[in-house]
């Protein structure tokens, strides 16, 4: 096996539920691969709605308890627990990229920016502040409380295996919320790790439960049981549709994080290194499969081939690999269906005449590979510009005028991030404001921080994650009408 720890319980192949490990009643497990060479990496319990019933039911016992304590002393277990995971950062990124795929050095990244959320939201617990209202009548007065929602419910994918759970949990828990999770069933050991060093913290039996299976009877039970009173996800817009639907019989409170189809816009009066750097963090990493993903590259006729030419040059020089390999840029997607989907996108594009610069191929042998690729002379009728490609693709398209840019980047029903390359500061506030996102690059590729609200807008999400803003999301306003004074 790939697997070697320094601390060899992190890997565990069981399921956290009401504070026990536990197999599947059925026996049952699904098999987890390496998407890096198809390797068996382990097996976890094939869990469904019974065992998904017990951790709902044990997360409303904690619920009394966790959320009567005050902030300051759920803040000291959360710091426990970002310490712990900081301390064992080296053996979760290799569990990371073993079940992933992404390189080494982006895992690595991706643990401390994952354990950023809940040191960020343990302090951010303290400040949950209410409101007093001037009354309405000289003998009233009224007072607003901010508390927990309750019981929650996360589903969370295989793109980012501990970050996306800890930005929904770290706030939930600092709230006073408890909270089941289902991880992707692809990636399900990075948040069994997490739940070996919360157990390690101290964190009380039921306040968190992973439970792994198959995710319709998991999605199932969450989504109906009437104790969870939220559900957070992050995924494919299809799946938070039918999610969303499903949580309307018992009127569940959603947070949802779905597709992007980010337009990445360089203006002619861009500085030409910091753009294509740029448009490179943005695109390629993690192989290109991140919802802030530059999906349609648009480029003003002024600067478009110095800026494809650049482009091409660096993108060439990427090493595709496993991504525990020394000097590893991009790493193997998560399934062969994603390698099919970038190849179909490709060959639609090529079909109706777009160029292929680099790339335009699968790397043949193990693993799913797609070597790291630039499309020029794309148009907007092409599949990679209409879909989210959710791989190593730039699809480079010319454009003459900021009003024509600002319409093709706003012609999506998804609106999450958007990013663009100007020195002009007039522009800049302009093209900000029309764009229809929630997050907008200017000048920047990488956006995602825990001190920022992330989320979108359209089709792309409800709520925001990270920030002040992003424990609301796990509160209740309850208003006081004091009367008879
Ligand atoms: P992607 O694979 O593109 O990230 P998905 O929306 O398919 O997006 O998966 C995100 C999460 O949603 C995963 O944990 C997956 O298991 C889960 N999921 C997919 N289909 C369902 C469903 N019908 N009910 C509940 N969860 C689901």
């Amino acid at each position: 096996s790939t697997l070697s720890l320094r601390d060899p319980s992190l890997f565990r192949q069981q399921a956290f539920v009401a504070g026990r490990w536990v197999d599947a009643a059925s026996g049952e497990v699904k098999q987890v691969l390496n998407p890096a060479n198809g390797q068996l990496i382990g097996t976890v319990p094939n869990c469904g709605a019974k065992e998904t019933r017990e951790a709902i039911e044990a997360a409303d016992k904690a619920l009394p308890d966790w959320r009567s304590r005050t902030a300051k002393v759920r803040a000291q277990l959360l710091r426990k627990w970002f310490d712990l995971i900081m301390a064992n950062q080296e053996d979760l990124a290799v569990l990371m990229t073993v079940e992933q795929g992404k390189p080494l050095v982006e895992s690595r990244g991706e643990i401390a920016y994952g354990a950023a959320f809940i040191e960020w939201f343990a302090e951010e617990g303290k400040r949950v502040y209410g409101d007093v209202i001037p009354s309405h009548g000289p003998d009233k007065r009224i007072v607003v409380l901010k508390q927990a929602i309750g019981v929650c419910a996360a589903i969370t994918p295989w793109n980012f295996p501990t970050a996306m759970i800890t930005r929904k949990v770290g706030p939930a828990l600092a709230a006073g919320c408890t909270m089941v999770i289902k991880p992707s069933e692809l990636t399900p050991y990075s948040a069994l790790a997490l739940c070996v060093l919360a157990e390690k913290a101290g964190l009380p039996a039921g306040v968190i439960s992973v439970v792994t299976g198959d995710s319709k009877p998991i999605g199932g039970e969450l989504t109906s049981n009437p104790l969870v009173r939220k559900l957070t996800f992050t995924g494919s817009t299809p799946v938070g549709k039918l999610l969303m639907s499903q949580c309307a019989g018992t009127v569940k409170k959603v947070s949802l994080e779905l597709g992007g189809n980010a337009p990445f816009i360089v203006f002619d009066d861009a500085d030409l290194e910091p753009a294509v750097n740029g448009a490179i963090a943005s695109k390629y990493r993690n192989a290109g499969q991140t919802c802030v993903c530059a999906n349609r590259i648009y480029v003003q006729s002024g600067i478009y081939d110095r800026f494809a030419a650049r482009l091409a040059e660096k993108v060439a020089a990427m090493k595709v690999g496993n991504g525990l390999d020394q000097g590893t840029i991009i790493g193997p997607l998560i399934e062969d269906k994603a390698v099919v989907k970038v190849e179909e996108h490709v060959r639609d594009a090529v079909s109706k005449g777009a160029k292929v610069v680099v790339g335009g191929k699968r790397v043949e042998g193990g693993g799913h590979f797609y070597v790291p690729t630039v499309l020029t002379g794309i148009k907007a009728d092409m599949l990679v510009l209409r879909e989210e490609t959710f791989g190593p693709v730039a699809p480079l398209m010319k454009f003459d005028t900021e009003e024509e840019v600002i319409r093709l980047a706003n012609s999506t029903e998804f609106g999450l991030a958007s990013y663009f390359y100007t020195r002009d500061i007039a522009r800049a506030w302009r093209v900000a404001e029309a764009l229809e996102s929630g997050i907008v690059g200017i000048n920047e590729g990488i956006i995602s921080t825990e001190v920022a609200p992330f989320g979108g807008v359209k089709e792309s999400g409800i709520g925001r994650e990270g920030s002040k803003y992003g424990i609301e999301d796990y509160l209740e306003i309850k208003y006081l009408c004091i009367g008879g004074i």
